[in-house]
């Protein structure tokens, strides 16, 4: 049978660009079907990573310049610089990243058309445009990489004014002097720490007994230690009450009580912003005709080769659920496309995928915890490097920070690489190449990096490591003096 298409992508975020560009490669003639009429690209360029990266980088911009010359009138960085001026440091890079994407489609000859994708059948996808003209394309795959929205609160709505979601947030035409947020996941700690930079007072009401369950002990102390220095404001075991606005005090006031008290407790705040979760964006497309099956939360349930319960359609990116990275979204919509036209043996399975979370300081991490380790009975020493022993972090004046590396005592193979300070998500990436090839803590003893760099870290952790398992160094010294 002929198709108009050997590939229809629904939705152009990193999943389905990444689709379209390998599937390019492969000769085979492919239509991305976009529901937004303003931009192309997804949430990653126009609501998620890039714009949010942005404005942490104006952040920290203002943060450096501010700690570094302070202000003669003692101001704090509110009141010194506008939000208009961020705006315009993120304008450009929004700019040139769209243009990327879209030139990226041009050359490569990547059919686009706007409007709502809908599947008809496994083979035919129908767009609705703005003007509710409607067209039908055949195609002999279809991609779902539609993403996912941010979840809504259950008793309270969100204006997009005084309450905010993690897009509108990116909206806000002035710096808040207070941020209340409702959340303790990756984007609250994010936001957190980058309103605090530009002097925002921030609260944090979590509902989970502790924020990021998933970090190594030690980074979290380290981060929990900068939070306080930050005079961020933690609540643990929340449960939000009510959420109204003060017009007398001028503030929205946000009732909750914690589990430890049943005393009801009171934020008052600028604005408030929830971060709740995430949603797929399944509605609307005819999952329920196709038979397309689904998980209680509504993500699209997929095998390792991207390939959902109907044979020809394909999900990848956030609608399929966690990670919900565009970092991992990236390689699943490549890799759908390689099961759809290369060879589905060439499809590498790396459980092993590193995070980033882009707090002020940033976070990176991959492999075990050292708890993790212990838990599963492995034999495990770590090494440890503190930020203030780079001579690149003083330099930059970075120097809190951490970075430690967990492997096993018997053969020093490398199981995990856990990473608080500066440039932590890029330097991850040295870890992740030793684990992929099994190799040990000697490869950072061994080799020759260069200096001064923020890697130099994992030489010193190496040797850290190693003085542990030989029982050597100052440290060891004293204790056997003292057993003796
Ligand atoms: C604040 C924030 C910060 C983040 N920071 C990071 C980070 O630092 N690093 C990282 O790796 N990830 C980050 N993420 C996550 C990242 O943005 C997402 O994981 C990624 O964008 C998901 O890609 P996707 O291709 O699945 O979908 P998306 O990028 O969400 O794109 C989906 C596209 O599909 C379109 N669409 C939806 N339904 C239809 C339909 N029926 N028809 C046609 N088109 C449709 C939408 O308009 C949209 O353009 C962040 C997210 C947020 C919210």
């Amino acid at each position: 049978m002929k198709y108009d298409y050997d590939v229809i992508i629904i939705g152009s975020g990193p999943a389905g660009f990444s689709c379209a560009m390998q599937s390019t490669k492969f000769n085979k003639k492919a239509l991305i079907i976009e529901a937004s009429d303003k931009s192309i690209g997804g949430s990653w360029i126009h609501k998620g990573t890039v714009p949010s990266k942005a404005l942490r980088a104006a952040a920290k911009l203002i943060q450096s310049f501010h700690s570094q010359f302070g202000d003669e009138r003692g101001r704090k960085p509110y009141e010194r610089f506008r939000m208009e001026d961020i705006m315009e440091y993120k304008k450009p890079i929004l700019e040139s990243k769209n243009k990327k994407v879209k030139d990226d489609i041009i050359k490569n000859e990547v059919e686009t058309v706007r409007g709502w994708g809908l599947i008809k059948d496994s083979n035919t996808v129908e767009v609705v445009d703005h003007l509710h003209q409607k067209k039908t394309f055949t195609t002999k795959n279809i991609l779902i990489s539609t993403g996912s929205s941010p979840s809504q609160p259950k008793i309270f709505d969100i204006d997009h004014t005084k309450v905010l979601d993690y897009s509108s947030i990116l909206e806000l035409t002035h710096i808040p002097r207070r941020l209340a947020i409702i959340g303790g996941g990756i984007i609250t700690i994010e936001f957190a720490t980058i309103f605090s930079a530009l002097g925002t007072r921030v609260t944090i009401l979590n509902e989970q007994s502790e924020i990021l369950p998933f970090l190594d002990e030690e980074i979290k102390t380290e981060l929990l230690k900068a939070i306080k220095k930050k005079n961020i404001q933690i609540f643990n075991n929340t449960e939000i009450q009510k959420i109204s606005s003060n017009d007398l005090r001028t503030c929205e006031e946000v009732l909750f009580k914690t589990t430890e008290t049943d005393r009801l407790q009171v934020v008052e705040t600028d604005h408030i912003l929830y971060v709740g979760g995430k949603t797929p964006n399944t509605k609307s497309l005819g999952l329920e005709d196709l038979g397309v099956k689904t998980d209680p939360n509504g993500y699209i349930t997929v095998d390792q080769y991207y390939r959902t319960s109907v044979p020809s359609i394909y999900a990848a990116g956030d609608v399929i659920g966690d990670p919900s990275l565009a970092s991992a979204s990236f390689l699943q919509g490549r890799l759908a496309s390689c099961d759809m036209f290369g060879s589905s043996s060439e499809i590498m399975a790396d459980d092993n995928l590193p995070y980033g979370i882009y707090s002020i300081p940033e976070i990176s991490g991959i492999g075990l915890t050292e708890q993790q380790a212990i838990e599963l009975q492995i034999d495990v020493t770590v090494g440890r490097a503190y930020y203030d022993n780079l001579t690149r972090a003083d330099l930059n004046h970075e120097t809190d920070g951490i970075l430690k590396l967990v492997f096993r005592t018997d053969n020093l193979k490398l199981i995990g690489v856990h990473i608080l300070g500066e440039h932590a998500a890029d330097i991850i990436h040295l870890g992740q190449s030793v684990m992929a090839h099994n190799g040990t803590i000697k490869y950072f003893i061994e080799r020759v990096l260069n200096y001064p760099t923020y890697s130099e870290a994992y030489k010193i952790a190496a040797f850290n490591g190693l003085n542990r398992v030989h029982k050597a160094g100052v440290k060891y010294q004293k204790v056997l003096e003292k057993s003796n």
